[in-house]
């Protein structure tokens, strides 16, 4: 299958992506769009701001300066790590379970924060919400993931907040990890828009919208990779040597179970793969060589409903009918924020200190 198909030469993203176009080098748009967007960044500038970010908040909350999500993934390992032993900063490590959380993801994190000496709280919402929320979700737009896009910083941002914890540090990569924007897209507008015929909104009010914006507003967020280079062959080396991570670069393992039947859904409905796209951010950004990429992609893609696919959808309340219409089905079809509102949204975070 991928085989047949035409790949940028500089990242792999294949022919079938939207509007795409190659150059004359074979190169694609968003390899273009990349170097427009990151080619001279400044990381000792960079560096130097997260220092003095991380300055602000040290020894200023009570008990903890700062939150790190942590999944128990490379990412947010690695953040975890940084911010204890480099940054020296009294971290909270919070973990989000969704109900498919891989036990040895789960056990990882247990492990992992008792070795580095952070305390850790673990928060999992009623999953027969989640579940009817991920049913709904799956049923209107054709992928589940996007109940988690708006649960998790909700659920993160509330536990900073009643823990007065002001900055949360998260590993969290806009270069590697983003959703293609083509496809993919949420936000809490759109959500309730997708929920509102299924749901009473109180239902929701607590998992999936924020308390009050003000308060919200009262908490910063950082990515790491934002400010330092995300080097992933020195991330695993650490990882390895410091907590027995015991994974690397072409491992395959899930945080989240759901994560394999997301990705074939993902497939049947947009004709490329999440796999692709995220090996392409790699590919693209020099940290995973092209020819590894397209093999790691090309073992990995679901082309057929992946193990367990029957028993996933049954417990969520689905089965196999929901992939007959589901190339019509678009998050696009439903509400989304305001532009001029999220930008103003945004640039009131900034003024964060
Ligand atoms: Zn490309």
């Amino acid at each position: 299958m991928a085989g047949k198909l035409t790949r940028c030469t500089r990242c792999i993203l294949p022919s079938n992506y939207p509007d795409i176009d190659f150059d004359e080098k074979g190169e694609c748009r968003v390899c273009r769009e990349f170097d427009a967007k990151y080619a001279d960044i400044d990381w000792k500038a960079r560096e130097k701001k997260l220092e003095k970010i991380l300055n602000r908040y040290r020894g200023k909350g009570q008990k903890y300066d700062v939150m790190v999500p942590f999944s128990g993934g490379k990412d947010s390992t690695y953040t975890l790590w940084l911010m204890k032993n480099k940054y020296n900063m009294r971290c909270l490590a919070f973990n989000f379970d969704n109900g498919f959380l891989d036990p040895n993801a789960l056990a990882f994190v247990k492990k992992a924060a008792a070795r580095l000496g952070v305390d850790l709280i673990t928060y999992s919402p009623d999953r027969k919400l989640l579940n009817r929320v991920y049913k709904r979700a799956l049923e209107a737009t054709g992928e589940f993931c996007a109940a988690c896009v708006v649960l998790m910083p909700t659920a993160i941002f509330r536990a900073a907040d009643t823990q007065g914890i002001r900055l949360i540090a998260a590993g969290f990569s806009d270069i590697l990890e983003s959703p293609p924007p083509e496809t993919s897209y949420m936000d809490r507008v759109c959500f309730k828009d997708i929920m509102k015929s299924e749901f009473d909104m109180k239902e929701l009010k607590w998992d999936f919208f924020f308390p009050s914006w003000k308060r919200m507003f009262g908490v910063k967020q950082i990515n790491l990779p934002n400010y330092i280079p995300w080097n992933l062959p020195d991330i695993y080396e650490t990882l390895n040597r410091e907590l027995d991570f015991g994974k690397n670069m072409s491992s395959v393992r899930y945080d989240c179970l759901g994560t394999p039947h997301s990705s074939y859904l993902f497939r049947e409905r947009t004709g490329f793969g999440k796999y692709e796209y995220l090996y392409a951010n790699m590919t693209r950004a020099g940290v995973i060589d092209r020819e590894e990429a397209i093999k790691i992609v090309e073992e990995r893609e679901p082309t057929e409903p992946p193990d367990g696919f029957d028993e996933f959808m049954a417990e969520i309340g689905c089965d196999r009918s929901i992939l007959k219409d589901i190339k019509e089905k678009s998050v696009f079809d439903f509400k989304t924020r305001n532009e001029s509102f999220r930008k103003f949204a945004m640039s009131v975070r900034k003024l964060l200190p």
